[in-house]
């Protein structure tokens, strides 16, 4: 990467089931950025049964946050892999105010900060609907069963939306509407990320 050329480090933000990580996708192919999910990295681990995904299943079974040091942990390793590229696309992370302190930390030491976070603002009731339908095919627990999803909204609500207000003090959280055609949506996501660089 070119000296000079300066990198984004975007959070897209939201309740499970906002369309984080189909847009994060969609967004890491356009401005060449790395996702880095922290539910498909414990999937990841919990899939091949590593001592970090046993311990995560635990909380993810029940709609629970796996804890902030073990999260933080992972996540700080995700990007020492990856040091060279434009940009980091956080899905799924920071979700609580202690992981959105140790990401400042941890961007703060290349001389970096969070650019922007992007809020997908959906009401509750399409997110029990959307995941409810997603766990038809995705084979998630947590997106099988009403109950752990009503848990997932309520601990977004106390212990993540807090993560929110944190950016906003920085004056770098933006909200925007969630709903609507996935290729509508992107393109809100596209003009407004196109507007920072
Ligand atoms: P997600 O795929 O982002 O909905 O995450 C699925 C589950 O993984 C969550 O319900 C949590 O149990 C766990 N998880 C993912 N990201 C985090 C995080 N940043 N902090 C704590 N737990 C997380």
């Amino acid at each position: 990467m070119n000296k000079e050329e300066k990198r984004i480090n975007l959070i897209l933000f939201g309740p499970p089931g906002s369309g984080k990580g189909t847009q994060a996708k969609m967004l890491e192919k356009k401005f060449d950025l790395l996702q880095i999910s922290t539910g498909d990295l414990f999937r990841y681990e919990l899939g091949n049964n590593t001592p970090l995904g046993q311990k995560a299943r635990t909380f993810m079974d029940k709609g629970q946050l796996v804890p902030d040091e073990v999260t933080v942990a992972m996540l700080k390793n995700k990007i020492e892999q990856h040091p060279h590229v434009k940009g980091y696309i956080f899905d799924g992370f920071p979700r609580t105010l202690p992981q959105s302190e140790a990401l400042d930390e941890l961007l703060s030491t290349r001389g970096e900060s969070v650019d922007s976070l992007i809020s997908l603002v959906v009401d509750d009731e399409e997110i029990v609907n959307r995941l409810l339908e997603r766990g038809k095919t995705s084979g998630r627990k947590d997106d099988a069963n009403e109950g752990v999803i009503r848990e997932r909204i309520n601990v977004y609500k106390s212990e993540t939306a807090p993560v929110y207000a944190y950016y906003d003090q920085k004056g770098c959280a933006q909200e925007i509407a969630g709903i609507g055609e996935i290729d509508e949506i992107n393109s809100r996501l596209n003009e407004l990320i196109s507007s920072l660089a």
